[in-house]
């Protein structure tokens, strides 16, 4: 995904479209091989008065397990990035937040690629009261109670509480 930017840089055009659909699904993100699907990576850089601007947009389909319960979550994820691109013969700009230094050409890939994967949550629940798994039987609690007493070992806090409140006996 290398594009050349001489030629905006000359002015031949003033923009470059880009739509590339990669295979990711060898990149690991939090342990997983999320991206079974190709994502898409769409967008353009263009010359706003010798400044190169580069607009995407990211549409990954995400296929993680929930952090409770271990079911399968499919979902869709959509990253909106807006960089400016230095040219590393300027030497002025700083690169930092939302900024690159490229050559001849930028790496496309690169950036968008690790921009997609420093959006990506770290934890991924089926719904946000997912009940998850009994640890005593591993029953799902999103089915209903299995009967198992779990009181006092919720917490590692529980213990703890347990000697403070002999020690006062
Ligand atoms: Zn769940
Ligand atoms: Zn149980």
């Amino acid at each position: 995904m290398n594009v050349s930017l001489k030629e905006l840089r000359s002015g031949v055009c003033s923009h470059i479209d880009f739509d590339y659909t990669i295979d990711l699904s060898k990149e690991e993100v939090n342990f997983e091989f999320p991206f079974e699907k190709p994502v898409r990576f769409f967008g353009s850089i263009s010359d706003m008065a010798g400044v190169l601007n580069l607009t995407a947009d990211i549409d990954a389909q995400v296929f993680s397990k929930c952090a409770r319960c271990g079911k399968p979550v499919e979902y869709q994820k959509q990253v909106q990035v807006d960089f400016v691109l230095v040219s590393e013969n300027d030497g002025t700009a700083d690169e930092g937040d939302g900024v690159f230094t490229v050559g001849d050409e930028v790496d496309l890939a690169e950036i968008l690629v690790s921009e997609l994967i420093l959006n990506m949550d770290m934890i991924t629940l089926c719904s946000e009261d997912c009940k998850g798994l009994c640890f005593k039987c591993g029953a799902d609690l999103n089915l209903g109670e299995c009967g198992c007493d779990r009181s006092g070992k919720i917490s590692p806090f529980a213990d703890l509480a347990k000697l403070f409140a002999d020690d006062n006996n």
